[in-house]
């Protein structure tokens, strides 16, 4: 088992399979993002490497993220042989379900549980604007391939940034009233070379909430007023679905926290908006032996810092959220 010195089990891994997308969101990286070249990225077989070990070590759940997994060549392969590894229980992925329309059935024939599928606008205009080139329909159709392949519950994750969807929080909340999906409005987060849209254009969760609240009256507590992972979580009332929050910058929820981050070139982040990191993958490399690499794990996950320090100014600023798996 991993533990960090404040006592937190820690035993969610997020593994960044790339760093490279079919999407450049205005949130997340620049237009002209370069992107690391595949031989410094992890290869399926490290990937698995490392996956076992953190499994030995207590991991049971594992997320597969990116920049856009799905972009990634054999990630059907890569889910069967994560979603085989023994004492993993679940394994999800977070993507922006471009691809997903063709993807969704193998991967959950190959044993992908869940997937949480990003979406910030119904407005096909806003869409595009948002993901400077995507088309709404991709998604769309992804999310009815999801749903239809099993991975549920789906959760949809809407990033809420000022002047370009906040007034698209009620129709993306009213999608809960006819489908049991949750959706998740996420308070943006600056990362480096943090952009004035990135400090400037946050939506606390209380607004995004209050606007909810003035289409649908008050909002009533799901989950028994326990998180969901890092989600407040709520419903309409009548509704089929749930609503989360995800306040990151307004209110934290690192106390709970239960995650470590790997990135795509193979380092271990063991909070997503501190610098702090420890590379696995030069030592794998190189040689190391598994009890070495274990080793290496395990006080990384003891230092483990107690949260971030966005409120005291603190942004990361050796990677941006791409590059480290959000
Ligand atoms: N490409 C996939 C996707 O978009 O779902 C997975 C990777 S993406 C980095 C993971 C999540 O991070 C997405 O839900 C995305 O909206 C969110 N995200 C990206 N940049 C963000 C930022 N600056 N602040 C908050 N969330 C962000
Ligand atoms: Fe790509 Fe996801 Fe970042 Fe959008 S949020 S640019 S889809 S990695």
């Amino acid at each position: 088992m991993a533990f960090d010195r404040f006592g937190r089990k820690i035993h969610y891994l997020r593994i960044s399979l790339t760093d490279h997308c079919n999407l450049r969101c205005v949130y997340c990286m620049p237009e002209d993002m370069t992107f690391r070249p595949n031989p410094e990225l992890m290869q399926d077989d490290e990937v698995l490497q490392l996956a076992g070990l953190f499994a030995e070590l207590g991991f049971d759940k594992i997320r597969l993220t990116g920049g856009e997994p799905t972009v990634r060549a054999h990630i059907v392969d890569i889910v069967a042989g994560i979603a085989a590894l023994p004492g993993i229980h679940t394994v999800t992925m977070t993507t922006n379900g471009v691809l997903l329309a063709k993807l969704a059935g193998p991967l959950a024939m190959a044993g992908l549980k869940r997937a949480n599928i990003s979406l910030d606008t119904l407005d096909p205009e806003k869409f595009k604007r948002l993901t400077r080139w995507g088309k709404l329909e991709d998604v769309w159709n992804g999310i009815q391939a999801a749903e239809a392949a099993g991975l549920t519950p789906v959760k949809l994750n809407a990033v809420i940034v000022r002047g370009y969807n906040e007034s698209d929080v009620a129709s993306l909340a009213r999608l809960t009233l006819d489908n049991p999906w949750q959706v998740r409005f996420i308070e943006m987060m600056p990362f480096a070379g943090a952009t004035d849209l990135q400090t400037g254009g946050v939506v606390r969760a209380a607004e995004i909430q209050e606007r909810i609240e003035q289409a649908f009256g008050p909002l009533e507590v799901a989950n028994d007023g326990q998180l969901d992972g890092e989600a407040r979580v709520f419903h309409i009332p009548g509704g089929r679905g749930d609503l989360g929050f995800i306040s990151s910058v307004s209110a934290p929820f690192c106390a709970s926290c239960t995650r470590a981050r790997l990135t795509a070139d193979g380092v271990l982040r063991t909070c997503l908006l501190r610098e702090h990191e420890l590379d696995l993958l030069t030592p794998l490399r190189a040689g190391a032996s598994l009890d070495d690499l274990r080793a290496l794990i395990l006080q990384a996950v003891w230092d483990k810092p107690w949260g971030h320090g966005l409120a005291e100014g603190e942004i990361p600023m050796n990677r941006v959220m791409s590059e480290i798996g959000g």
